[in-house]
């Protein structure tokens, strides 16, 4: 396999970011100037709602199963997701990228096949960035700006104390993508000859590599003239979100067990593991799925949405946050989260 390789002190800095960039057309009617002076230029009268997300290598992916242009997808993805959670409008990014010797042109410009399939997908515009040398691996860092109205900004204080709560899409099956990964790994690396299993775990692989910000629901929340009371989206697990919601807003919450959005493909696999389906529901991250709160006024209008799911209510901080499990008892919800700084790298 003698793919080229083309290292990038052949290009130089300004020839390799010249090269990455020239195909990126700008469309959004803010973006003044995008990239190529000392600054970009934007331009809002609303409201700018600004999110940044580093991932690192080694913490936060691992390039033996990550390939590249889905990395660059889900660098972008997982900003676009902390705007779409202020139940805001993205428009532009900008791409900070540390590189380590290791990686050649062709490498580089397979990542930037990811972000430009992302922005296409998000509609923003890439405006500029920063270019590095990096000692450690890959590092890629995304700044995502947005924009709202006033009355559209949703926060995640909001929320009161009759508000229904609603996630998206369904949960856990990241997680248990990342579970399937590693054990191929491990496969892999102590017997080279054995080829990875992944077949029949495509939803799940997907769901860890190639996540996507739920903008469609953002955007079908504006037709429904729907302002939720209180929004975060879903990178540490459904359990430590509850938790940021209830605490930010002075509520509680009940949750209740039978009500989770849990794939077929998520059950099996978590059985196989011998892991708990809820417990992967409730702490496994990185979903990307929209949790949010609505007022009871709203119920009517995304009762029968067939991917917004009703899991729960808010209630008295006094009653705190519980789980009603499906044998009935009402536990206390344990927010593990999944931490990236506990992970070793
Ligand atoms: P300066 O030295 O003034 O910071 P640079 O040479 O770093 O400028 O960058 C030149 C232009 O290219 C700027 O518009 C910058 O935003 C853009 N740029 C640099 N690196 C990247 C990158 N990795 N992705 C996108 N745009 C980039
Ligand atoms: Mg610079």
């Amino acid at each position: 396999m003698a793919e080229k390789r083309t290292e990038i002190s052949e290009l130089g800095e300004f020839g390799l970011i010249e090269h990455l960039t020239s195909s990126f057309q700008t469309l959004q009617p803010s973006t003044v100037l995008g990239v190529g002076d000392d600054a970009a230029i934007v331009k809002q009268t609303d409201n700018q709602v600004i999110t940044s997300d580093m991932l690192i290598e080694g913490v936060h992916f691992d390039l033996s199963y990550m390939p590249l242009k889905h990395l660059g997808f889900k660098a972008i993805a997982v900003n676009i997701s902390d705007i779409a959670a202020m139940n805001a409008i993205p428009s532009q990014v900008v791409v900070n990228i540390g590189l380590s010797n290791r990686f050649s042109v062709e490498a580089v410009t397979e990542l930037y096949e990811g972000i430009r399939l992302a922005c296409d997908a998000y509609q923003v515009d890439l405006i500029g960035g920063d270019t590095n040398a990096s000692r450690s691996g890959l590092i890629i860092s995304v700044t995502a700006i947005g924009f709202a109205t006033e009355s559209e900004i949703v926060k995640r204080s909001g929320a009161g104390e009759s508000d229904i709560l609603c996630v998206t899409g369904d949960l856990g099956a990241s997680y248990l993508g990342l579970q399937v990964l590693e054990r191929e790994k491990q496969v892999y690396m102590s017997n080279p000859d054995m080829q990875p299993k992944l077949e029949g775990y495509d939803y799940l692989m997907q769901r860890q590599l190639r996540p996507e910000a739920r903008m469609d629901i953002i955007h079908e929340l504006r037709g429904l003239q729907i302002v939720p009371t209180s929004m975060i989206d879903i990178s540490d697990g459904l359990a430590s979100e509850v938790f940021h919601l209830g605490s930010q807003s002075g509520v509680g919450f009940r949750v209740y067990e039978d009500k989770l959005p849990i794939d077929k493909v998520t059950y099996d696999t978590a059985y196989e593991f011998k892991i708990d389906a809820t417990t992967c529901a409730l702490n496994g991250g990185e979903d990307y799925e929209l949790l949010f709160t609505i007022s009871q006024s709203d119920f009517e209008k995304i009762k029968d949405h067939a991917d917004i799911h009703l899991i729960g209510h808010a209630q008295k901080a006094s009653a705190g946050f519980e789980l009603a499990t499906k044998g009935g008892n009402l536990v206390p919800i344990q927010a593990q989260g999944w931490n990236h700084m506990k992970k070793d790298n």
